[in-house]
């Protein structure tokens, strides 16, 4: 798996102009089976793909925390959310509450994540794939490809099942 993320930014940037084009196309004539389609291929993918194992996600990128994120983790440390925001978050230039620091403070040198019963939502969404309308959120996969081999690997199917389409 390590040798699979060390790659996976350079392996993105070589599909990135390729990736345009399909996620431009998608956005103007998504197929109807589109969301059935992304759950069978998330649901697929997440079969083969051990997060355990990986982690890059909660490595490099952090999530926001909403604030009903924040209400929830907070009243699992028993601190006040006030509190709990002032010690592990900073508001990010498009005013979202996000990690002071990554690797995730949360993470376990085991990638075991510390507050995964409670952990915001963005973390247990990530990396939408399996979300419906995926053609409106092309930008963000676009990104998320070069971090989550999972995502990489999901995007490659797509285009080989939608290339006739
Ligand atoms: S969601 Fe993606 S980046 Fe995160 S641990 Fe799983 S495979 Fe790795
Ligand atoms: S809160 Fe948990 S799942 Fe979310 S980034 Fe941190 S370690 Fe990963």
């Amino acid at each position: 798996m390590d040798n699979i993320i060390a790659q996976l930014p350079k392996l993105a940037k070589e599909k990135q102009n390729e990736n345009k084009k399909f996620f431009a196309k998608l956005r103007k004539k998504p197929p109807k089976e589109l969301d059935y389609m992304m759950r069978d291929l998330h649901e697929a993918e997440f079969q083969r793909t051990d997060c355990l194992k990986c982690a890059n996600c909660c490595k490099t990128t952090g999530p926001l925390f909403t604030n009903s994120d924040v209400e929830r983790i907070a009243k699992h440390y028993r601190m006040k959310p006030q509190k709990f925001v002032e010690t592990y978050l900073r508001i990010d230039e498009d005013q979202d509450y996000v990690l002071q620091s990554v690797p995730c403070t949360f993470l376990g040198a085991d990638n075991y994540c510390s507050i995964y019963e409670v952990r915001p939502k963005a973390c247990r969404e990530f990396p939408h794939t399996d979300r419906k309308k995926f053609q409106q959120i092309s930008n963000l996969t676009m990104k998320n490809v070069a971090i989550c081999p999972a995502a990489y690997n999901i995007v490659e199917e797509m285009k080989k099942l939608l290339a006739n389409k």
